[in-house]
């Protein structure tokens, strides 16, 4: 690691550029600024992002950096740290800093982002707790684990990157079986910063409260994420069972369609319940399953480029790289495809070892063949357009 000393950055007039321009970007902006630290830039690999500033300054996509700034002091934002330590290396920079001396004792309240400041504060926990864990290489730590408890959705979006639009018979996960799966994980893994509960919509499985209770209690998981669509309200077990300072609520504003929103928001602020609530925003064409046909190198670009391939997501007992590749297994939409899921139901010692290979050194999964990609910079499309009729898509027997 390098000197990360905050008073080390942008010395003998060396810039300082801050990657990622998203909230803890924007935190940093404000530590840097206490710390007497002038920032010259964002850098950021969303390329659609240079058509905005932060704070007057611009956002320089990552492919341009090396021309505009040969050398710089670069302050790393992201919790995935390893992907941008690797990328940055290979840009030929070695003045990479973690964000943790500057952001760990910083007040991030007094200050303006472009999200709300409780958002801000649950990014920036997330980004300490992963950045840390980056220096101890041996503990089995996995930044956000989408836990899947249903195929079920109050909606059908054409477009949805967790491939709800697909399912003919969707149904709920078993929860005697899910109670089980999370057990089973979590007594090989060694800490989960963010575990986020979700479907399809996860109030559509009239058990998600206990298998959010579950995830409560258990002290592995840091913090759990329950997503909804703000068309069901949960009931009065439903939001006690909630009640923790360890959720954080997350409606997806689809606007009319979101018909219970401002009920939800009602409960749960009765509730004490911790929300945002953010229009449904930044969908790129990633909803469609069909063979490209790759090569291994294009392979390897397009899981490396992708900015959900450490989404992990666990269907049943088995551990997926991403949304896609899990609900792709589900489907039957891809082959069965042995190296792309970890069965972590086994109980013998070899399960940890596997998962570390997985979650460390996977250079792509079979999987992305069959899958648009998930590129920062792709263009957006339209988030939230319905389709009355269920997709078809080609199946392989498993
Ligand atoms: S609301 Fe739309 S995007 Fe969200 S899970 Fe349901 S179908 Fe998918
Ligand atoms: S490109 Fe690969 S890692 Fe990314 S969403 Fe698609 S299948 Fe998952």
């Amino acid at each position: 690691m390098p000197d990360s000393k905050p008073l080390a950055i942008g010395q003998n007039g060396m810039p300082v550029i801050i990657f990622g321009a998203a909230s803890v970007g924007q935190a940093i902006f404000h530590a840097c600024r206490e710390a007497g630290i002038t920032v010259d830039a964002f850098c950021d690999n969303n390329a659609n992002l240079a058509r905005e500033r932060r704070f007057d300054l611009e956002i320089i996509p990552a492919r341009d950096l090396k021309r505009r700034f040969p050398e710089a002091d670069i302050i790393i934002s992201c919790a995935d740290i390893a992907d941008v330590v690797r990328q940055l290396e290979e840009m030929g920079y070695s003045r990479w800093h973690p964000c943790t001396e500057l952001l760990r004792n910083f007040d991030i309240y007094p200050y303006s982002y472009l999200k709300p400041h409780d958002f801000v504060a649950h990014t920036v926990a997330a980004a300490l707790l992963c950045q840390d864990s980056y220096t101890t290489p041996d503990k089995l730590f996995l930044r956000c684990v989408d836990l899947m408890i249903t195929e079920k959705c109050s909606m059908k979006c054409k477009d949805c990157a967790n491939l709800m639009q697909y399912y003919e018979n969707p149904v709920n996960d078993d929860t005697a079986e899910m109670l089980r799966s999370i057990d089973r994980f979590c007594s090989v893994v060694d800490e989960v910063n963010e575990m986020r509960v979700l479907g399809g919509e996860a109030f559509m499985n009239k058990d998600a409260h206990i298998i959010i209770k579950r995830l409560i209690d258990v002290p592995k998981v840091k913090k759990v994420v329950v997503y909804s669509n703000a068309t069901i309200v949960p009931n009065k077990e439903q939001m006690a069972a909630m009640r923790s300072s360890k959720v954080l609520f997350f409606i997806t504003d689809y606007g009319s369609l979101s018909r219970n929103r401002d009920r939800l928001i009602k409960e749960l602020e009765s509730n004490q319940i911790t929300y945002i609530s953010s229009p449904a925003s930044n969908w790129t064409d990633c909803g469609q399953i069909y063979e490209h046909h790759r090569t291994e190198e294009e392979q390897k670009h397009i899981f490396g480029t992708c900015c959900v391939k450490n989404i992990f997501t666990i269907a049943g007992n088995l551990l997926f790289h991403c949304p896609f590749s899990a609900n792709a297994y589900r489907l039957h939409a891809v082959p069965d495809f042995k190296g792309d899921y970890v069965d972590f139901s086994r109980s013998d010692i070899s399960v940890k070892h596997e998962l570390v290979q997985f979650v460390r050194h996977k250079e792509y999964i079979d999987s992305c063949d069959f899958c648009n990609g998930r590129t920062h910079g792709n263009p957006e499309i339209v988030p939230g357009i319905q389709t009355l009729v269920t997709l078809k898509y080609e199946k392989y027997a498993h």
